[in-house]
């Protein structure tokens, strides 16, 4: 079963909004994408285990 749905998010490190598809048959993920607009890769955070359906991001941890 795929239960696929668009959710747009703000990029982490340029502040773009971008869309991203997010499978909800799997209530708990962590992936990384690269931001369509400035490349940079960004850590979507899902989880769809309580009431809140929750879809966030974050900016990877930089090298240094
Ligand atoms: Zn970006």
């Amino acid at each position: 079963m795929s239960l696929l749905e668009e959710y747009e998010i703000g990029c982490p490190s340029c502040g773009e909004l971008v869309t991203v598809v997010i499978d909800k048959s799997i209530l708990q993920q962590e992936y990384t994408e690269d931001c369509f607009v400035c490349c940079r890769p960004m850590i979507i955070s899902v989880n769809l285990n309580n009431e809140y359906n929750e879809v966030s991001c974050f900016s990877e941890v930089e090298i240094p």
